[in-house]
């Protein structure tokens, strides 16, 4: 009998990976399918992955992101109304790209040039006629000389959380995060996406080594903790860890370890700074570090009016500061904002929080960019191995990979192919 516990640990899914991608499939299979037995396995102490949100003292309503912070696409984004069953509150204040948004920079002569050189270059970008044989690098669109090639190649890195000449120009063109503007949750949206996997049966600090299914009917499945056997397994794990070999497949997957590996996770982190004084700063505004750098941060200055201010830093900058540590992200940001607020403010200053996504062990890093003519290699990542090996996660969506919707919709998906397999067989 499936699921019976009696006959040793044997489930009928095992989902490997409790981030947005693995609770969504876990949670649309209980929904579809509640006489199947499913257990969500966790390398990690918590549920969520990638969306972690932390605590402010002083605040005890304002979560802070450390991963995922925009609800992208926020009309259709499956997390919006999820968040709303939940109990959680929608923040619909304009993201500083959109319109209304607050920016610091003002909007003088420079400041516009940049915009249509940054402008211009998308362009270019979106008119490039790609196709998988036809791709080019994100940074050969760039103009020879251009003043403000140091500025797009900073946005360059938010996007993809890589440096141009690594990233593909057709994966850029494929991204679509869906309609509507970018909203936030107040509490956060790790909080969000761990509250929604409550209900799953999962095991915490949980690693998974070893997939050995080299048998009909039966999947081994071994851990940290012993062996488990399921029928189905969903693999949600990132592609640094796919790629990095992290869990044996046996026999191998080469297909999918090749598709990981040119789907690699960019990196961009994030370092939360307390302001003592919060008059210091104004609300729930935008600033960019430098418009001339690529090297430059971007922070989001008290975000929902807390006294914080959000930096963000991406791609080889993002490197450097999480291997250099906290102190060396303290002073870069410190100075950046120097530069706009005089050197006082760095006395209202000090560190509250900075992610280490690149070390993050059972993480690697921010989101999936693909390298140039690797962006099919997403649906070859998806696709299942045997009718019984699946495959979730944010670098399987092919237009909204890199964000905590795309990873729920590569859940939902996955989960349902699973359904559909169980009763197909006898
Ligand atoms: C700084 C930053 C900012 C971001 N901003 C946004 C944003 O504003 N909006 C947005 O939509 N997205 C954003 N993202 C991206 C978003 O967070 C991710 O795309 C999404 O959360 C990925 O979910 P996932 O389920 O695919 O993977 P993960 O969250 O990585 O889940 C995989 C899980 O598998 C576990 N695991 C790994 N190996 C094993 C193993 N061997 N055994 C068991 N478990 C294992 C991991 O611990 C992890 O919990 C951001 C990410 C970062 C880092």
């Amino acid at each position: 009998m499936p699921g019976d516990k009696s006959k040793g640990a044997m489930e009928d899914v095992v989902v490997i990976g409790a981030g947005a991608a693995g609770i969504a499939a876990a949670r649309r299979l209980q929904a579809i399918r509640p006489d199947l037995s499913i257990l969500l396995l966790e390398a990690g102490d918590r549920l969520g992955g990638r969306a972690w949100t932390v605590g402010l003292p002083e605040a005890a309503d304002i979560g802070l992101d450390l991963g995922c912070g925009w609800l992208h696409g926020a009309r259709t984004n499956a997390w919006t109304a999820i968040a709303g069953e939940v109990g959680l509150t929608v923040d619909r204040t304009p993201a500083p790209w959109n319109d209304g948004g607050r920016r610091l920079q003002r909007d003088d002569a420079a400041v516009r040039a940049a915009r249509q050189a940054i402008g211009a270059y998308f362009e270019r970008l979106e008119g490039h006629e790609g196709h998988e044989g036809n791709d080019a690098a994100m940074a050969d669109m760039l103009e020879p000389g251009n003043p403000w090639n140091g500025q797009i190649r900073a946005v360059g890195t938010y996007i993809t959380g890589a440096e141009l000449e690594r990233s593909s120009v057709v994966d850029y063109n494929r991204y679509d995060p869906g309609p509507g503007p970018d909203w936030r949750v107040r509490e956060g949206y790790g909080t969000l996406v761990s509250l929604y996997g409550k209900p799953v049966q999962a095991r915490l600090g949980t690693e998974v080594t070893r997939i050995d299914h080299r048998h009909a009917g039966r999947i081994a499945i071994e851990t940290n903790h012993g062996v488990l056997n399921a029928r189905a397994v969903l693999a949600t794990v990132s592609t640094n860890v796919l790629a990095a070999g992290k869990i044996d497949f046996d026999p191998p997957l080469p297909d999918k370890i090749e598709a990981a590996a040119r789907l690699p996770l960019g990196l961009a982190d994030k370092l939360f700074l307390r302001l003592v004084n919060r008059e210091a700063l104004p609300a729930d505004t935008h600033m960019l570090g430098s418009t001339r750098r690529g090297a430059t941060g971007t922070y989001q200055l008290r975000p929902f009016g807390a006294p914080v201010v959000e930096a963000y830093f991406a791609g080889d900058l993002a490197h450097d500061l999480e291997g250099q540590g906290r102190g060396a992200a303290f002073s870069f940001a410190g100075d950046e904002l120097a530069a706009h607020f005089g050197a006082d403010i760095r006395k209202e200053l000090s560190v509250l929080a900075m992610s280490a996504w690149a070390a993050a062990p059972h993480i690697g890093g921010s989101y999936s960019y693909a390298e140039p003519g690797a962006s099919d290699l997403r649906g070859r990542l998806a696709a299942p191995h045997d009718g019984r090996i699946f495959f979730a996660g944010e670098a399987c969506s092919t237009s909204r990979y890199s964000t905590a919707h795309g990873a729920y919709e590569t859940g939902v998906a996955a989960a349902e192919l699973i359904a559909g397999s169980f009763s197909q067989s006898p």
